[in-house]
């Protein structure tokens, strides 16, 4: 008689298959990216906009979810979306525009694009870790050039590491996160020039910048910039912009999934659009917060505030950590640097909020340094 166990009984628990045995070792190594629980807190963690839209918008909103054919698939080019983009972020007509669920999926589309075996992916060091992370996913080997003391580009040392490595994808964000700054644009064009591959540039706090690439991208052939609605209020929706000349973009969709962006994000972010003023009067009182903001940490002693061009300030502060878990039981959440690298010991970073949550914040900061 055939027992239906003795196959099973045959195999040891040493031989089972298990995660250890059959996903790559770099993927076991890896921390998943942590988002902390924000329940009841005042939310300084996460750049988002804290400003919601005015009712009537909110009105037409749930009047394009209510007609919205949830039983079809959306258009896979999201058409009709890109139109409303191409007004509102003033890209060129020579230009052509792809979409994420997120800029995060247009980083790991661009990074998948160039991974073949040794290819190298360049950044700076501190920067959005979603660089590094992906680059390791995908199985890219990712440099990092440590910035300078003022959180600039180090242009010599990125140019010999250039000359070194050949990386084919070299990511910079302008502004900086976590650090916030501008890096010094002529900087910026050497390290194009010296690029055998391609340049992203990653303009997620534009709208508090106000400064861009847009309008050098014509010049230059293997520049594509990166944008993301995110920050300027619509987080929860996830559209990321890629902007670049057709032939870069149309290699780089043939990653896309095709159906990347849902039915209710093509509609409620084209209707959005369609009062792109109200996110761009919200960015300017974020901005005129920002300086507030600015203001209020530079009179706490103890404290080194940085200039900052997006919508959140990094500062330095002895016992970062501890100082960050105080005003967590304070109620007030914002992001602790300490420990993720080593320019960032006893740093903190805090998005800059509505005036009430910024005052909170301060209150809590003042009431936590004793
Ligand atoms: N780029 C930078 C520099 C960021 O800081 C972030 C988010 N923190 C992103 C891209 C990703 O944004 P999203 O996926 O929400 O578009």
């Amino acid at each position: 008689m055939i027992d239906p166990m003795s196959n099973s009984k045959r195999i040891n628990n040493s031989m089972r298959p298990s995660p250890e045995t059959v996903i790559r070792p770099e993927i076991m190594a890896l921390q998943s990216y942590h988002v902390a629980d924000a329940t009841g807190m005042v939310k300084l963690d996460a750049m988002e906009n804290p400003y919601r839209l005015p009712q009537a918008v909110l009105d037409q909103l749930s009047a394009v979810t209510i007609t919205a054919e949830i039983n079809r698939y959306p258009d896979p080019q999201a058409l009709a979306l890109k139109a409303m983009l191409r007004q509102s972020l003033q890209i060129p007509d020579q230009l052509e525009i792809l979409l994420g669920n997120g800029s995060d999926e247009i980083i790991q589309m661009l990074i998948m694009a160039v991974a073949k075996p040794g290819a190298v992916v360049l950044g700076v060091e501190p920067a959005f870790v979603m660089f590094k992370m992906i680059s390791v996913l995908c199985g890219a080997r990712f440099v990092g050039v440590p910035l300078d003391t003022e959180f600039n580009l180090d242009l010599d040392v990125m140019l010999a590491v250039i000359e070194k490595e050949s990386p084919q994808l070299i990511f910079i964000a302008y502004p900086n996160n976590p650090t916030g700054n501008l890096f010094d644009s002529e900087r910026i064009e050497r390290v194009i020039a010296a690029a055998p591959g391609l340049v992203v540039i990653d303009e997620a706090y534009q709208a508090f910048a106000e400064k861009t690439f847009m309008d050098r991208l014509l010049q230059y052939p293997n520049v594509v910039l990166m944008r993301t609605l995110s920050k300027s209020g619509l987080a929860g929706l996830r559209l990321g912009v890629l902007v670049g000349a057709r032939a870069w973009i149309s290699a780089i969709d043939k990653l896309r999934l095709p159906y990347n962006i849902n039915v209710l994000t093509q509609l409620t972010a084209a209707k959005v659009l369609a009062h792109e003023s109200l996110l761009a009067e919200q960015a300017a009182l974020l901005r005129a917060e920002r300086t507030q903001l600015y203001l209020a940490l530079q009179t706490i002693a103890g404290v080194v505030v940085y200039q900052s061009a997006a919508n959140f300030l990094l500062f330095r502060i002895a016992d970062a950590t501890t100082v960050f878990n105080r005003l967590k039981d304070q109620g007030v959440l914002i992001k602790d640097l300490n420990g993720s690298h080593k320019a960032l010991v006893n740093c903190l970073r805090v998005t800059v909020g509505k005036p009430e949550e910024n005052a909170q914040f301060i209150a809590a900061l003042r009431a936590s340094i004793y």
